[in-house]
């Protein structure tokens, strides 16, 4: 939607001095041609009704000057590449007042976690860690006041009854506590996902480390099982800022 893609020869032409640099962006087999110019580097915006298919972009010394390519003329190609329209979650997010500062949280605070959130899924370190195209938005927060266990609202949720009256309460459940767990999701859903953390409001990195879990968790909640050690997003435990995604998990948040 609206995404503006930047190609450039990096590093100067590799045409020589007074090559006639042409470009163009091409449908991977058969056309169409999506743009086409001169010059070493140019910009495509993929429009918003865009149909994933694979593309790659084409740089060419157009030695005869006739504004295309034949064969012999000295050529660069990118890498086919697939553009994915973003993935918009809508959020609900339920705070227990349990939680220490709960009264200080606003949708902002809850904002800025959902947003961290979604800058994990989006991070790419490395050559095998892949970007999926997330939005977190928050659609509805409040507050409920908490029982103690055995209650309607548990927090602690110390059972897996209490947990049960919680699920689905928003979509996004945050508590004080969960006794020995970050986070839980029910049935590889993330309308049924509950958090703890207790420091949201009082801990310097309490946004950054309650974002981590979030995306552990909506990852569970997009149907992703743990995989490996850390640094993985889905590595079992606790991680913070170690958030390789692969192509199947990125996949996954797409779908
Ligand atoms: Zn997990």
């Amino acid at each position: 939607m609206g995404s503006n893609f930047k190609f450039e020869i990096i590093g100067g032409s590799p045409f020589g001095p007074n090559s006639m640099i042409r470009h163009d962006l091409t449908r991977y087999g058969t056309g169409p041609t999506l743009a086409e110019g001169s010059g070493s580097s140019f910009t495509y915006v993929f429009g918003g009704s865009y149909v994933p298919e694979l593309w790659y972009a084409r740089f060419y010394a157009d030695k005869n000057n006739n504004q295309q390519y034949d064969p012999g003329e000295p050529m660069l190609t990118s890498d086919t590449f697939e553009v994915k329209l973003k993935k918009v979650y809508n959020i609900s997010v339920a705070l227990s007042q349990n939680i220490l500062g709960w009264a200080a949280i606003t949708p902002d605070n809850v904002k800025e976690v959902l947003n961290r959130a979604a800058a994990i899924v989006l991070r790419k370190d490395s050559a095998d860690d892949y970007r999926a195209a997330v939005q977190f938005n928050l659609s509805g927060l409040f507050s409920f006041p908490a029982t103690p266990s055995g209650g309607l609202q548990p927090d602690p949720a110390s059972t897996e009854a209490d947990r049960m009256k919680l699920f689905g309460y928003a979509d996004v459940v945050i508590l004080n506590s969960l006794p020995n767990l970050n986070g839980i999701t029910l049935d590889y859903d993330w309308h049924k996902i509950l958090l703890a953390y207790r420091e949201f409001a009082t801990n310097p990195n309490g946004a950054q480390n309650l974002a981590t879990f979030l995306v552990h968790e909506m990852g569970h909640g997009v149907g992703l099982p743990h995989r490996g050690a850390s640094p993985t997003l889905m590595a079992e435990g606790v991680w913070f800022g170690d958030n390789v995604i692969n192509l199947n998990e990125s996949n996954s948040y797409d779908s």
